[in-house]
């Protein structure tokens, strides 16, 4: 199978439609459509996804994710630096769970992993993201613990 780079993405001809896509359409196909197909594991996948998505991505500094993180409409990220190790990331109007009702369950395993690759290409270390807070556990955002190792 053939592996595709961002590059070769960016082509995008719709005259009529353009670029952009319901964020309803995006809801449907992940939080619907993944996890009927992945059931269990959509979780870990959809991490492992977004930690290749972020690598790929990359980014220089804290600043540089953040920016990034918004232009791809992800979310308005905020980061705390808790010490050398330790940071937490709010995210705001999460392209996932911004909105949802209480489920009990959090399920923005995506976003979680591509915070966790772009601080891996920022730090150079091991990143390892745990999601704590989220819309659909009674939250109005987002927030990933992040470990550097
Ligand atoms: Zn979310």
């Amino acid at each position: 199978m053939k592996e595709y780079s961002i590059e070769e993405l960016k082509n995008i001809v719709r005259p009529k439609l353009g670029e952009n896509v319901p964020l309803l359409l995006f809801r449907i196909l992940r939080i619907i459509g993944i996890r009927s197909l992945l059931g269990e594991t959509s979780g870990a996948t959809l991490y492992m996804m977004g930690k290749n998505v972020g690598t790929m991505l990359g980014a220089v500094d804290l600043e540089d994710l953040r920016k990034k993180i918004e232009e791809l409409k992800v979310g308005i990220a905020e980061i705390e630096t808790i010490d050398e190790e330790r940071m937490i990331v709010k995210l705001y109007e999460c392209i996932t769970c911004s909105g949802f009702g209480y489920t009990g369950e959090m399920f923005c395993d995506m976003e979680s992993g591509i915070i966790a690759g772009l601080m891996e290409t920022i730090f150079k270390k091991r990143a390892k993201s745990t999601q704590t807070k989220s819309w659909s556990v009674g939250y109005n955002y987002c927030e990933f613990e992040i470990l550097l190792y």
